[in-house]
């Protein structure tokens, strides 16, 4: 897949992907995307934890998305495009208050190519 999986993941479980590799627009504002299904989530038996951090629950954030440089060896433009999109860090907030309140968070994982690219937001 190439681009945000939104709404990839909907064709693909609703039988409209007709697509191997599957190209999906990028979106302009990441903060419309609703909240994951924590609800549902929570209760699999994924790993919830982290062999760096000593507290449960770690929950994982993706809050920027591509790659605005050319670096040869790296692969995120072809999957990203070179559009550089990020949650804002009001929105990141307001999710980690909800999952500390909610799911009694204990940390939080920034999966990302490029967290701190944008440093005001990082800051
Ligand atoms: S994600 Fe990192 S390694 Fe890849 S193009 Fe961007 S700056 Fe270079």
């Amino acid at each position: 897949m190439q681009g945000e999986g939104e709404q990839a993941i909907l064709d693909i479980v609703e039988g409209r992907a007709q697509e191997r590799v599957l190209r999906c627009r990028r979106l302009d504002n990441l903060d419309d995307l609703p909240m994951p299904a924590w609800d549902y989530f929570i209760h699999q038996p994924y790993n919830w934890g982290g062999d760096w951090f000593p507290g449960t629950p770690v929950f994982t954030m993706n809050t920027s998305r591509g790659c605005p440089f050319h670096c040869t060896f790296c692969s995120v433009g072809s999957i990203w495009g070179r559009k550089y999109n990020c949650f804002s860090a009001e929105h990141i907030v307001a999710d980690t208050d909800y999952l500390m309140q909610h799911y009694g968070a204990r940390g939080i994982y920034f999966r990302e190519d490029n967290f701190t690219i944008h440093r005001e937001r990082t800051e």
